[in-house]
């Protein structure tokens, strides 16, 4: 079977090459997918319905990307304006992650060639990310009774403060996030199980910490749907990262992740998180090394 995949190309929202959050990088990553010949199982991913949008933010903040009305101080801390191109990628990439859970509950694995928005809050986005899509795939899915525990594996390398915070109180959720400890957010909010990393970690000392964790969420229970964010921001080459990571540890990161929850017979649905190497080519191959991983599970 194909890898199950959705995508869009209005995943890119189109902003200048120089701009801090390196945009283009879906459409490379889409490019490197199809060079890899992994896009046999492609789904157009459709903008989220609203409804779904207020299980997990506040009526006023959906209410304002929406209308293209996110008020300055909020767009400040998002990193960029919410314009209609903006507003329409993130319920394109929130009904993306949605769509891929259904697809991981139907066929084992998907991912979703975009998401992971893990910044974003109940109230307001931030930290480059609008609309909240694993929370929001999440509690959609317990509202839908389509599951009734889901656990949330995070590796981008910030800390997941929006995720724990949505979906916090939520029995039915168990948040995870491993990350750099000195790394932004600041202030960070309590997942069920946070793993702050020194700067500098390396790939050996990454891949011990994460191989007891996984044992640890494991033991915790029986999960019927586990979503991983799969950020490739802890690569040494990254402007944001700090752990040092090379491309031959996040594919064995990604191995260790991925065949951990399909040997339990765990349906994962992955999003593709941060990457903000000034190299798209680069980084966008990086990205490639989740899909070329779960191509070999699918
Ligand atoms: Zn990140």
């Amino acid at each position: 079977m194909p890898l199950q995949i959705v995508s869009h190309p209005d995943y890119d929202a189109g902003f200048a090459p120089e701009h801090r959050f390196p945009m283009s990088k879906y459409g490379h990553l889409m490019d490197r997918l199809g060079e890899l010949g992994l896009i046999g199982g492609l789904t157009q991913a459709e903008p989220i319905a609203a409804a779904r949008l207020h299980l997990a933010h506040d009526a006023d903040y959906v209410g304002q990307v929406l209308a293209c009305s996110v008020p300055a101080h909020i767009e400040r801390e998002i990193g960029f304006p919410v314009g209609e191109r903006v507003s329409r990628r993130a319920q394109l990439a929130a009904g993306g992650t949605l769509a891929a859970a259904h697809l991981a509950l139907a066929h084992g694995v998907a991912c979703n060639a975009a998401g992971g928005s893990h910044h974003a809050r109940r109230a307001q986005g931030a930290g480059f990310c609008t609309f909240n899509d694993v929370a929001i795939a999440a509690l959609a899915l317990l509202d839908g009774r389509l599951v009734g525990s889901v656990l949330v594996v995070d590796l981008d390398v910030h800390q997941g403060d929006g995720t724990a915070e949505i979906l916090g109180g939520n029995p039915d959720v168990f948040t995870f996030s491993m990350h750099a400890e000195k790394n932004y957010p600041v202030r960070k909010v309590a997942s069920g199980l946070d793993i702050g990393l020194p700067d500098g970690t390396g790939d050996d000392v990454y891949l011990e910490i994460l191989v007891e964790a996984l044992a640890r969420l494991s033991r915790r229970g029986e999960w019927d749907l586990v979503f991983y964010n799969a950020g490739v921001d802890p690569h040494r080459e990254d402007r944001l990262g700090r752990l040092a990571l090379s491309d031959d540890g996040l594919r064995r990161r990604e191995r260790m992740v991925i065949e951990h929850f399909r040997d339990a017979g765990i349906p994962l649905c992955a999003v593709i998180g941060g990457g903000y190497s000034t190299d798209v080519a680069a980084l966008a191959a990086r990205h490639a090394i989740l899909f070329e991983t779960a191509s070999a599970f699918a």
